[in-house]
């Protein structure tokens, strides 16, 4: 591995500053540690909220909460990754009751009690290596670390069923009190994501698991996160949404999956603009499905196209890409990746890479050369083997 590629932390080093934060905080142990993932999604884009699929894998990068009971009915929170702490009794949670990063923590524990979980008292600290703000779902590692901690201190043991009420307490956090509007997608892959597998969530079907083990035949998912954030981001988003909802209705479909499932042509959508977003949606969707057929095949050469075919289709119909998105994946491309895209919903973030393992490294390194001769910001680099989701980290710590 080349020194441009930054290595995700290793859980016991992130329990372990973790837990001498929460001392240092609190003067008593936490009593649990608990760890949720970032990920990055490796085709299915915009689609979501389309009721199209979706393919994720969770990272190595872990988000972990260190998390004790309280005597009194107070939440405490603070991040190794933010200054200040945050502390409010737990009955002013609520929407607009906390702004900021805290919110995403207050957000889950007032969640979990609208769903009927009898949270006590808290000290939450947390510390994570997702990078955050990057497009590998910080927000969400963050929110199902928690939840997590906060099961375990309500006494709830987490089957499969709780995991899918968690993916919901942690949406909920995420839209109702921190304010982002987002699907499911990132706290489903950091609550289900399971080793050398990508999950293919897909409307209301049940989940499945994707064998995804590229290392197997000597390739790695390369992440390049471009450091590039575009202003248009929100309304961005908003648009785009809005236009597929328009195309759905001028075709008269529920959903444009809807419209794929019938074969429909978009010839009856006559704004040029209107087409290409909906075209970008049949065609993705189709692309899923190809994928998946090439997985179950070992081709990884199609792969390789398909993630390729997905970025142009993002970039010229769906128009969410960015300069330095395209300059990441046709820089990998040059360098020998089988395919590369932009991950997450675009104008910025990060875009992944399908490359020969052992050139991961001198692939990053030529990618960040062709940043540097643009004057651009350096991409920081990540290597992506399918991991494991949600988890407690440190049971020898939890008391009961
Ligand atoms: P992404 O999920 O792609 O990283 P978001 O904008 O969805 O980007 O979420 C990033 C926000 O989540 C941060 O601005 C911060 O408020 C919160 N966050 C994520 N990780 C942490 C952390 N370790 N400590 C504190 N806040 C965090
Ligand atoms: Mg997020």
């Amino acid at each position: 591995m080349s020194g441009v590629i930054t290595a995700a932390e290793a859980p016991e080093r992130l329990v372990d500053l973790v837990v001498e934060r929460f001392v240092a905080l609190h003067g008593r142990a936490p009593e649990g540690v608990f760890g949720a993932p970032g990920r990055v999604n490796l085709i299915g884009e915009h689609l979501d909220y389309n009721d199209g699929p979706c393919l994720p894998i969770a990272l190595p990068n872990l988000t972990v909460a260190a998390a004790g009971r309280r005597a009194d009915s107070r939440l405490s929170v603070s991040s190794l990754q933010q200054d200040g702490s945050f502390e409010a009794d737990l009955n002013a949670l609520g929407p607009g009751a906390v702004a900021g990063w805290a919110a995403y923590v207050a957000g889950v524990v007032w969640a979990a009690r609208q769903k009927g979980i009898d949270v006590p008292g808290m000290d939450i600290v947390v510390h994570s290596s997702v990078p955050v703000g990057a497009g590998l779902s910080s927000s969400a590692a963050l929110e199902c670390a928690v939840a997590l901690a906060v099961c375990a201190a309500a006494g709830v043991e987490v089957d499969g069923q709780v995991r899918r009420d968690l993916v919901e307490i942690c949406g909920r956090a995420e839209r109702e009190v921190a304010g982002a509007p987002t699907g499911g997608m990132d706290q489903t892959i950091a609550l289900f994501g399971r080793k050398d597998h990508a999950l293919l969530i897909d409307g209301s079907a049940p989940l499945r698991q994707i064998p995804w083990h590229p290392e197997c035949a000597g390739l790695s998912v390369l992440v390049i996160d471009t450091r590039a954030s575009h202003a248009l981001n929100d309304g961005g988003y908003a648009t785009r949404r809005a236009q597929c909802e328009q195309a759905a209705e001028l075709l008269g479909v529920s959903s444009l999956r809807d419209a794929f499932d019938r074969s429909l042509r978009l010839d009856p959508i006559e704004d040029d603009v209107v087409r290409r977003r909906a075209r970008h949606v049949l065609t993705e969707i189709e692309r899923v499905r190809r994928a998946l057929d090439a997985l179950s095949t070992g081709d990884w050469r199609t792969v390789g196209s398909l993630l390729d075919a997905s970025h142009a289709s993002l970039a010229d119909d769906f128009e969410v890409s960015c300069p330095e998105l395209d300059l990441a994946c046709s820089a990998a491309r040059g360098g020998g990746a089988l395919g590369a895209r932009m991950t997450g919903g675009g104008f910025g973030g990060s875009a992944i890479a399908l490359v020969p393992s052992e050139r991961a490294g001198s692939i990053a390194a030529l990618v960040a050369g062709v940043f540097a001769s643009r004057r651009l910001v350096l991409p920081a680099f990540h290597l992506a083997p399918a991991s494991q989701g949600g988890r407690p980290l440190a049971p020898r710590l939890v008391s009961g």
